[in-house]
């Protein structure tokens, strides 16, 4: 995988804000923030997408994503928040290095935007596409 400015950063190669560190995860603030307290929480573990991340990077986010998420909160005084998680240049992905955002959502309106257009669902393509999802896991 190349080189990004998030390998830098766990590299020590570049500064960052630090709010936790352990063996497998790191979690700094984000350099343009959407509101007070935006928090990016990363693998050390170098993966572009979500779904080419081992278990055991996935394990070791899984279990501190709440906790960093419970500490933002508290530090804020923000009592919403959205979980971010961009794959891909369409999808919005930046940096090419797994991370998920930890959004403060304020009551001034700061924090995520979301442009949501929900589609129907057929049911009869919805059981056929579940089925197709659930083998392929
Ligand atoms: P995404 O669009 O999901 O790839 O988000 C990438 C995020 O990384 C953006 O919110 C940037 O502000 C943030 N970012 C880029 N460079 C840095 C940096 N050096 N330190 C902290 N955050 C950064």
């Amino acid at each position: 995988m190349a080189e990004t400015i998030f390998s830098k950063i766990i590299a020590g190669e570049i500064p960052s804000h630090k709010v936790y560190e352990d063996d497998q995860v790191l979690a700094f603030l984000d350099i343009g923030p959407l509101s007070k307290g935006h928090t990016l929480v990363i693998p050390k573990e170098p993966a572009e997408t979500l779904d080419q991340l081992s278990d055991e990077s996935a394990e070791a986010i899984g279990r501190v994503l709440p906790r960093i998420a419970r500490g933002v909160m508290k530090a804020t005084g923000a009592t919403e928040y959205n979980v971010l998680q961009n794959n891909g240049s369409r999808a919005h992905q930046a940096v090419m290095h797994v991370h998920f955002h930890i959004i403060p959502k304020e009551g001034d309106g700061t924090g995520l935007g979301i442009g949501w257009k929900p589609q129907s669902l057929d049911n009869e393509e919805a059981a056929e596409l579940a089925a197709r999802i659930a083998r392929e896991l």
